[in-house]
């Protein structure tokens, strides 16, 4: 995503394409034809051939799919060459992590990447708790979003007695029904919350003391009690009381997510020291340890430059292999530098290797120095369950 965000067409010649799944794709391939027709009457000749290049690259790599796959289809075409005059029309395919409901056929100056960033971005989710004596809200933040999954009206009477009950007595009462309204919202959290398999933490909020009690009390399942990454004060409850904790969460989020990262890297180097075959790194290093399913978690770094690409050269060798998009790929046949044809997203294609295998992915950002150190390795290592030959 972040090398397709830098594309800037000359012209608007860069197409995206999004298949829903479950669409028909023959249905797709005569929108393209119609495409195809409509842009023989386009005046600039450049932009003209680019972009009937890019579509009939387009169509050939769609005749490669007897129907969408399962979560649907994007695919991003056109000319990136950064020399007027040299055309190299690439093509990035890409199959999305959830179904795709959109159909989109754009054809601009720049890559339509919105859809899919929200898509990547709602696979992060944290649970929310808003508490008060007057009742509580649960929600999830799914990408931006907050959702109000649950409102619970709590049984807590008002502060002072109404009735003939003495203080004491009616203090007892309101003690009970503070204790009910907490264990249930803890229940109801609680199923909520393990319902999400990527639930990345919970923060709990509300304008009253309650809140800090239902952390204390550990009123959640024992399982996500560790997730529990602060307290926050609201005004509010309800929605706006789930929203105001993620604009003063922000910072639990931020802190949560780079303490794991230090202590994964920290665990990381500290097997490199002490030279226990715990710890690997390199593309090929990664791959055999992925091969004997022994990788525990896989690290793999935001500068992490490589793809899978199929190269071409212009004495007719091809090849398709990992390479370094830094470094110039050579023709091993005449020394020419070879162009890039296709490319596939190798990340994704280790990620998913890994998670089917039981392995954790983590994303390594290059903000700390043992990123940075770690994206000088190489940017791709993993932390091994057992030592491997
Ligand atoms: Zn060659």
């Amino acid at each position: 995503m972040k090398t397709l965000e830098t594309f800037r067409g000359r012209h608007t010649e860069l197409i995206s394409l999004y298949i829903p799944s479950g669409h028909n794709i023959q249905e797709i391939m005569n929108m393209l034809k119609q495409e195809y027709a409509l842009t023989q009457n386009v005046k600039s000749r450049t932009t003209r051939h680019n972009v009937l290049n890019a579509l009939e690259k387009t169509m050939n790599h769609l005749r490669l799919f007897k129907k969408t796959p399962p979560n649907g289809l994007v695919i991003f075409c056109g000319n990136v060459s950064k020399t007027e005059g040299q055309p190299e029309i690439k093509l990035w395919s890409v199959e999305p992590p959830q179904p795709l409901a959109q159909k989109i056929y754009w054809c601009d100056q720049n890559f339509v990447l919105d859809p899919l960033k929200d898509m990547i971005r709602e696979r992060e989710v944290y649970g929310l708790i808003v508490i008060d004596t007057s009742g509580s809200d649960i929600g999830l933040l799914k990408g931006k979003k907050v959702i109000l999954e649950k409102h619970i009206d709590s049984l807590v009477p008002g502060k002072t007695s109404k009735g003939g009950w003495s203080q004491q007595r009616y203090q007892r009462i309101r003690e009970e029904a503070k204790n009910e309204h907490l264990k249930k919202t803890g229940e109801v959290a609680s199923k909520i919350f393990s319902e999400e398999k990527d639930l990345k933490g919970v923060i709990i909020g509300g304008p009253g003391p309650l809140k800090e009690r239902f952390k204390e009390g550990e009123y959640l399942d024992y399982r996500l009690q560790n997730k529990v990454l602060g307290v926050v004060d609201t005004s509010y409850t309800s929605i706006q009381g789930l929203q105001e904790i993620i604009q003063r969460g922000e910072s639990l989020i931020q802190e949560a997510s780079a303490t794991k990262e230090r202590h994964i890297m920290e665990e990381f180097f500290e097997h490199l020291k002490k030279d226990d075959g715990l710890s690997v790194y390199g593309l090929e290093e990664v791959e055999h340890a992925l091969d004997y399913g022994a990788v525990k978690t896989l690290l793999i770094s935001e500068g992490f430059n490589w793809t899978r690409a199929k190269l071409t050269c212009s004495c007719g060798y091809s090849v398709e292999k990992d390479v370094n998009l830094d470094r110039v790929e050579k023709c091993p046949k005449c020394g020419k530098e070879m162009t890039i044809e296709e490319e596939k997203d190798l990340i994704e294609m280790l990620s998913e290797r890994a998670k089917s295998l039981g392995s954790e992915v983590e994303i390594i950002s290059i903000d700390s120095r043992e990123g940075e150190q770690f994206k000088e390795i190489g940017g791709i290592g993993a932390i091994l369950r057992y030592k491997i030959v």
